[in-house]
């Protein structure tokens, strides 16, 4: 018997020569495009303006390989958690985070991670591979029905802050974000409303500015200082401190896009002075502002968020150096759906 394959990873030139092939006009092509990509078909039954002859012919060569949620959870915030079970079985989560005015899609780009920030619950699985661009895309459209449906209204963001390092699956998760923007066949969100988190692989930093990307990047920086960011993050011997701003200074040459340091402060680990000064000179490098994050717990005890005051005198230095900052609280920590805390728990 033969495979069937993946309609929504097959390449558009590849099925308008199915199409040629079988004798069907090219205004049938574009339909089925409308089918798959505007409005997020799930089978070739729903798509009842075409014949049946051609949905049958369809259905003998391809299929749709759709993630679908597995498990919903609720927080007392609002927040959601979803855990998306892939075509293979393999789980993913993505949330859905609410806000008095807007809906942010927190997405996975790999089931689970090969990076060993010691910090992060996602460290701790196995990186089992990457998500190909439907399955973020899937990601996003499972989100954008949840938030209308419960919240009346479409996703206004999204980040990829879930699993996964996204630019370690660089092609996969450009391809998702051109789906997600494109007005044509796509949801035609604005890429300004997209934010890709990462731990800063420079060289991947430089790709992106050379594609001419036009979302967002925030950066994981939690440390200024060489040693100890490479103490707790090792992403950081392979692509240090320095290397990373030139590449960050490259960024914002080419896209003119501010930059977002994302930072924990934990107790006597960087709620130093030595270590605010450091962020502040870091910063002054390049167009930057700092999002410092709650830390959420993930059973580490050499981990503990750092008081208040300390996040304070954060924000008083990097706002007298013209730099600025927000304390961004926990969203969904009740459910382990906060980040650095998606870990497949609730499958397990
Ligand atoms: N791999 C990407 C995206 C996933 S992590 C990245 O590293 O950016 C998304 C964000 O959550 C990052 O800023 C990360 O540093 C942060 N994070 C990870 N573990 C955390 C935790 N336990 N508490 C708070 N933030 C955490």
């Amino acid at each position: 018997m033969s495979v069937l394959q993946d309609i929504r990873n097959t390449d558009a030139e590849e099925l308008k020569d199915f199409f040629d092939k079988i004798g069907e006009p090219s205004f049938r092509f574009l339909q089925l495009q409308e089918w798959i990509w505007e409005r997020s078909a799930e089978s070739f039954e729903e798509m009842t303006n075409l014949p049946l002859a051609l949905r049958q012919k369809l259905s003998e060569h391809f299929e749709f390989r759709k993630a679908e949620v597995h498990k919903e959870q609720h927080s007392s915030d609002g927040t959601v958690k979803n855990a998306v079970r892939l075509f293979d079985g393999l789980v993913v989560e993505s949330v859905l985070i609410p806000t008095e005015s807007r809906s942010t899609a927190c997405v996975s780009s790999q089931v689970g991670c090969s990076l060993d920030c010691h910090f992060c619950a996602t460290a701790r699985l196995k990186r089992m591979r990457n998500l190909s661009p439907d399955e973020i895309y899937d990601q996003v459209v499972l989100i954008d029905r949840q938030s209308r449906l419960k919240f009346n209204r479409p996703l206004s963001n999204i980040v990829f802050m879930g699993m996964g390092e996204p630019l370690l699956n660089y092609s996969n998760v450009l391809k998702a974000i051109e789906r997600i923007t494109s007005e044509e066949h796509g949801l035609g969100m604005a890429a300004k409303r997209i934010t890709l988190s990462t731990v800063g692989v420079s060289k991947m930093i430089r790709k992106l500015a050379d594609d001419r990307v036009r979302f967002n990047l925030a950066i994981s920086l939690h440390s200024a200082i060489n040693e100890r960011r490479s103490s707790i993050m090792s992403i950081n011997d392979a692509s240090p401190l320095e290397e990373l701003m030139d590449s960050l200074q490259y960024w914002y040459l080419i896209t003119r896009r501010r930059i977002t340091f994302e930072y924990v402060v934990w107790k006597g680990f960087n709620d130093d002075e030595q270590s605010i000064k450091a962020l502040v000179a870091y910063c002054k490098k390049v167009p930057s502002k700092v999002n410092l994050i709650e830390y959420n717990a993930i059973g580490d005890a050499r981990f503990q968020q750092a008081d208040v005051e300390v996040l304070e005198l954060y924000r008083q230095e990097l706002s007298h150096a013209g730099i600025s900052s927000f304390i961004r609280h926990s969203r969904g920590r009740d459910i382990d759906a906060a980040c650095g805390q998606l870990a497949n728990k609730s499958t397990q």
